[in-house]
């Protein structure tokens, strides 16, 4: 456990006593210090397996629909990700935080049924999100990496409790949060216990409509500089157009990034969720293969 002090308060026998429990003072001297280079200046490197590694010059392609819709298109995409492509993680949501409730909000936990069988049939890694404190535990026994979406970000008691799992917490920044409040979020998690967090950028609101947000190509570099986290980028949800996500992947992998996270529908306009940004099966084979030479002039292997 961690906890915030001061040096000079930490030095007092009384204080001593009452937190004799705390295995770690820190003395915060930066507004976000747990995710800070300043803090760590090695990489945190977080593993799935041997082979499935963040931060560790790979490039982690995580993929699959934006929700399980049921088995028939899971099983579909899982089949073609893993058979044909050869990927590894696959993503799918069970609980999907979406903006209208007149929209479909997710299988819940029939979903996750349905994740379990993709691991189970393709031995997948599983990435899928958390929308509140109320599911995490069963969400956190199917997920290989749990996602805190880009709407919770600021939701503290679920950072809190995911910093009490003993599992890899992939956190997308906030559409509207600043770099230092991203990082901040991720303190909350890593104070609390878990110091496994990826950072995720996945595209910010800006004055400009034309694509569904604005990759923050700039803020992922800076983000690289400054945190030891290993960083990925959602280049699906920062266009939000299918024709344009394979170019901002392309820019993403060019960043040296350690890993994307990418939306395939095996018929995107059927698609109950962000249809207009899923790929066709064809369209990701594209993006795969020009990820991978990207990914090799940066001296990454596509895993
Ligand atoms: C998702 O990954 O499907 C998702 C809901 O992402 P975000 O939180 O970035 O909108
Ligand atoms: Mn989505």
């Amino acid at each position: 456990m961690y906890l915030v002090t001061s040096a000079k308060e930490s030095l007092n026998e009384s204080f001593k006593k009452k937190f004799k429990d705390v295995t770690s003072l820190i003395d915060t001297k930066t507004e976000y210090q747990l995710s800070s280079r300043k803090f760590k200046k090695r990489k945190t490197q977080i593993f799935l397996n041997k082979e499935i590694v963040f931060g560790k010059n790979k490039t982690v392609m995580m993929a699959g629909p934006c929700a399980i819709e049921s088995e028939s298109q899971v099983m579909k995409t899982a089949s073609f990700l893993s058979e044909r492509m050869g990927v590894k993680v696959f993503r799918a949501g069970a609980f999907k935080p979406r903006t209208s409730f007149y929209t479909f909000q997710g299988l819940g936990v029939k979903g996750l049924k349905l994740l379990e069988k993709v691991r189970n049939e393709f031995g997948m890694k599983i990435i899928t999100e958390v929308k509140d404190t109320t599911h995490l535990d069963v969400v956190a026994e199917v997920a290989d990496i749990v996602q805190i979406g880009t709407k919770s970000m600021y939701n503290f008691s679920l950072l809190e409790r995911c910093g009490k799992i003993n599992k890899p917490v992939l956190l997308k920044r906030g559409f509207m949060a600043t770099v230092k409040e991203f990082l901040q979020a991720a303190d909350f998690i890593i104070a609390n216990g878990n110091p496994q967090v990826i950072l995720c950028e996945r595209g910010i609101r800006s004055f400009e409509p034309s694509t569904r947000f604005t990759l923050d190509l700039g803020c992922a570099a800076l983000i690289q500089g400054i945190s030891h986290l290993p960083v990925v980028i959602d280049p699906s949800h920062a266009v939000g157009v299918a024709s344009l996500v394979g170019k901002a992947a392309q820019a993403s992998a060019g960043l040296g990034v350690d890993g994307l996270l990418v939306e395939v529908h095996p018929n995107p306009v059927n698609s109950k969720s962000d249809k207009d940004q899923a790929l066709t099966f064809q369209q990701f084979e594209q993006l795969y293969s020009s990820v991978k030479r990207i990914s090799k002039a940066v001296d990454r292997v596509l895993i």
